[in-house]
């Protein structure tokens, strides 16, 4: 518990940051608010009473609860985004009229203060229950129902794991893209803003974020809205994962989030030229989806549920990063040549790993990538029809690039071919990666499946 504390108090800075980023969404929601005639040079008082059903009626839709829903019924529907507890009754009396004197968290106004809720800010830590009297955050009515309304532009995935949420300090765009996001048909219509759950399995919440940017972008293109998006750069993307004790938040910057919107775009595109060509018997993904499908379905490892796709997950959380993990992924690839997948080397592995790569402007590593793959793919085409396919095991557990230079000085001997080993000597101080890069090469050739007709893996 100690330490909980101790985090808590570290990250206190990083949590007010995070709570700064979500109030814009709350001012954009209040001023919708004040514009309404009979809301104009309302009290604050008179404002959350008239009004705090308005941003739940936003999160949850109008089809859970009633306009003049009780303060029961709206706790009722919380539940299903906040951690509420069993003995809230009241919202009003509880929470933002049970004031005392102090200093607002926020603005730092010395007023009447409250402390602060989980229902009313999602990313409330239990921590902060734990946590002595005079650390808590506590707000004036002012900020603390700006937060609140904040929840009307905040988002839940299907199982409710991740929340996540626009931010801008434009607020024409800010407001542009949450009315956009709105839009898109991506909710689930029993439950407003909770996203669909899209057919495709996973249960990590990166690889569960990724699968709802590209399902983002495929509703834009869909709608013709594509190009609404492409100049804003400045908008960005929060996410907040975990529940319970402690949230762990991640940044999604508005240039990186603008070319994921050019990534999957360009993906899109190309699925939907390279599906013309593909026999649609033995394919059973749409055009749109065949080549992320065909990547991402392929990425998973074994057989038990959250198991499968924890490598998946953090192959992904480097991708939202800008950054390709090629020991990951080659983790993956060997897990799945074990356990005789099918398909050992997902679909499409060249093609997505290269548009990633154009479009993120990662020449360099793109320059390592080709060379080195194509070495790689080059010595399996050699492998295929010997008995020296064991030779990828010796190649996966050289543990220093010693041994590395060994079994590859052995292989060629047994192979009789002449490597060019220059690029990999140019990487040798990334040689774990170089080896990673090398062995997806080599298992790409040995293990090259078609997703019908296509040869899509290529080299
Ligand atoms: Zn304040």
């Amino acid at each position: 518990m100690q330490l909980l504390i101790n985090y808590f108090i570290v990250n206190k800075n990083d949590y007010i940051k995070m709570l700064d980023a979500y109030k814009r969404n709350g001012e954009l929601f209040l001023a919708s608010i004040k514009q309404e005639d009979k809301n104009k040079n309302r009290s604050i008082d008179d404002l959350i009473k008239e009004n705090f059903r308005k941003p739940v009626l936003e999160l949850v839709g109008h089809t859970r609860i009633g306009e003049n829903a009780s303060e029961l019924d709206i706790l009722k529907a919380l539940k299903n985004y906040f951690e509420v507890s069993s003995s809230s009754r009241e919202i009003l009396n509880a929470s933002f009229f049970k004031t005392g004197k102090g200093t607002c968290s926020l603005c730092g106004k010395t007023t009447d203060v409250f402390s602060n809720r989980s229902y009313i800010f999602p990313f409330e830590r239990k921590i902060d229950s734990i946590a002595p009297e005079d650390m808590r955050l506590q707000f004036c009515k002012e900020c603390g129902f700006t937060l609140y309304c904040g929840m009307a532009y905040l988002y839940a995935n299907a199982k409710g794991t991740i929340k996540f949420f626009f931010d801008s300090y434009n607020q024409k765009n800010l407001w542009k893209i949450n009315n956009i996001f709105k839009n898109l048909d991506l909710q689930d219509p029993n439950n407003y803003n909770k996203i669909k759950s899209f057919g495709v399995f996973t249960y990590h919440p990166y690889e569960t974020l990724f699968v709802i940017i590209f399902e983002f972008v495929n509703r834009l293109k869909e709608k013709n809205l594509i190009n609404e998006v492409k100049d804003i750069d400045d908008v960005k993307l929060l996410l907040a994962v975990g529940s319970g004790q402690i949230y762990e938040t991640h940044i999604i910057e508005g240039d990186k989030l603008n070319k994921f919107v050019e990534f999957f775009s360009k993906m899109i595109d190309d699925s939907k030229e390279l599906y013309k060509k593909i026999d649609k018997e033995k394919v059973h993904i749409d055009g749109n989806h065949l080549i992320f499908r065909g990547f991402f379905d392929n990425l998973t490892v074994g057989q038990t549920t959250e198991e499968k796709s924890r490598l998946r997950n953090l192959f992904v959380k480097d991708l939202l990063d800008k950054k390709i993990n090629f020991i990951i992924l080659n983790e993956i690839i060997m897990e799945r040549v074990k356990n005789k997948e099918k398909s050992p080397v997902p679909f499409h592995y060249y093609a997505f790993l290269n548009l990633y790569m154009n479009t993120f402007k990662m020449e360099t590593e793109q320059q390592m990538f080709n060379r080195i793959n194509g070495l790689g793919f080059e010595i399996g085409n050699k492998i295929k029809g010997t008995n020296l396919d064991n030779f990828i095991w010796e190649i996966f557990r050289a543990r220093g690039i010693e041994e590395f230079y060994n079994v590859l000085v052995e292989l060629q001997a047994k192979l009789e071919m002449k490597m060019d080993l220059r690029p990999i000597n140019e990487y040798e101080k990334e040689w774990r990666k170089a080896k990673a890069v090398l062995l997806n090469g080599i298992l790409n050739a040995l293990y090259q499946k078609e997703q019908s007709n296509i040869k899509n893996n290529m080299i």
